[in-house]
């Protein structure tokens, strides 16, 4: 296979939207398609108001829908005529069982590639490439996926993670760092690389494209993108403790050293490697990011003499970090959760996030066990200067732009006295 003419998608979430997006618009003469098994989310992806927010991505989406890019629910249809076919699914962490909480589930990409397996059961080879953030070794598993439903030897299976970074998505894919491609140590496995790479070549400098093995590549995305930013954010966090403790300007030690809010725990698998210490390693990392999260609802409690209950908290921003309506793993996710324990009445306002996203989160069993405590003590609101009236305190969760133009004399004469303001470090 040389040249590629036309890539399905599978999963039009955070990744595969807005790479396929600007795959599209960098490559007109291949034919991309993005599917998903949400009917609404591709109906919303065919509308005017995109299921995701991201800078950049209205204008991508409007030059090239329905030119070379199509969002559709025919997900059969679509593997059939690709010879690339990326897998875009979530890997949420799982739930329930043998690694809860920490251990990604991958039952989503399993299902994809068995679709894959039968739908292409009866055509000629073709390349597919592993997107999401996977424990090393994923691909090896949708390799025998293949292999042991007839399709010996057909399909080469690809690593390219993506790094882009939610709020920055368009940014990121037109200019990365660097484009990571890892495949097989064979004639097929670096024939499907090279074409992988044409593609990225029609806009990123050749030098910017490194290829490895599979492994490589997928360790490297697990340790760069996970481990190592959420090892910085924990020695911050950590180093905030200690500003705490003395006194020291946590945001002057923190530009000083730079900090970016991105974290996973697929890392945590180190575990299942037997390696039981480096695994305890990463325990630390992430349970210093849990107590960051604590200690700053703590101090929201002591700030309101010691007591929250029945007290209205006006929160600001849902989203785990500006410009994305992405909200996993957000820390007002986590102080909700612990002022809602105290008994807190929040007041919740974010400029992107919906409604139900902000409900769903905080009805997942892992953050509130009673929906109606949530429905009690939880209020959304479309309009900031509401969500602070008569509020105790203002709690800022998120770095969102326009909050730095409100009015916030109006603000403080609309709270309570003595008015506080909070913002998450
Ligand atoms: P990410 O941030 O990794 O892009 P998202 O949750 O935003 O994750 O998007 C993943 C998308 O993949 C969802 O829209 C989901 O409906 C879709 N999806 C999951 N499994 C399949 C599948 N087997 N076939 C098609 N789409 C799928």
């Amino acid at each position: 296979m040389n040249s590629i003419k036309a890539i399905c998608c599978i999963g039009a979430g955070y990744v595969g939207g807005p790479t396929c997006s600007v795959i599209a618009l960098k490559c007109p003469e291949i034919k991309v398609t993005v599917v998903d098994l949400s009917k609404p989310r591709i109906d919303s992806w065919n509308s005017d108001k995109l299921p995701i927010f991201e800078p950049g991505l209205d204008d991508i989406v409007k030059q090239c829908r329905g030119r070379n890019l199509f969002f559709s629910n025919d997900i059969d249809s679509a593997i059939r005529e690709a010879d690339l076919i990326f897998i875009c699914v979530n890997t949420p962490t799982k739930t329930f069982g043998l690694g809860k909480g920490r251990a990604p589930d991958l039952k989503y990409i399993e299902a994809a590639a068995r679709h894959i397996a039968v739908v292409a059961a009866d055509q000629g080879e073709k390349i597919v490439v592993e997107k999401s953030t996977v424990p090393v070794r994923a691909a090896e598993s949708i390799t025998r996926i293949f292999d042991a439903n007839g399709n010996r030897g057909k399909f080469q299976v690809l690593s390219n993670p993506e790094f882009l970074a939610e709020g920055t998505a368009i940014k990121d894919l037109m200019d990365p760092d660097r484009v990571l491609i890892g495949g097989e140590q064979t004639r097929e496995g670096y024939k499907a690389v090279e074409a992988l790479s044409s593609v990225y070549e029609h806009w990123i400098p050749k030098e910017n494209i490194i290829k490895t093995n599979t492994w490589s590549s997928e360790l490297s995305k697990l340790l760069a993108a996970n481990a190592f930013l959420a090892q910085r954010i924990s020695s911050i966090n950590a180093m905030s403790a200690i500003c705490e403790a003395t006194g020291a300007d946590v945001s002057e030690v923190a530009s000083a050293i730079g900090r970016d809010t991105r974290i996973g725990s697929n890392f945590l698998r180190a575990s299942a490697l037997n390696l039981p210490e480096v695994a305890n390693y990463w325990y630390q990392v992430v349970a210093m990011n849990e107590d960051q999260r604590r200690r700053f609802a703590n101090r929201i409690v002591h700030c309101l003499f010691n007591t929250v209950t029945d007290k209205k908290i006006a929160l600001f921003g849902f989203a785990f970090k500006k410009n994305t309506g992405d909200t996993r793993e957000s820390a007002s996710i986590y102080i909700c959760k612990y002022l809602m324990d105290e008994g807190a009445r929040i007041t919740v306002y974010d400029p992107k996030v919906e409604k139900d996203q902000i409900h769903l989160e905080l009805t997942h069993p892992s953050i509130s066990e009673d929906p109606e405590r949530v429905d009690r003590l939880i209020t959304i609101v479309t309009d900031p200067y509401k969500a602070v009236e008569s509020a105790h305190a203002l709690v800022i969760c998120t770095e969102w732009d326009e909050f730095k133009t409100y009015d916030y004399k109006r603000i403080y004469d609309s709270m309570l006295k003595p008015a506080f303001a909070l913002m998450v470090e």
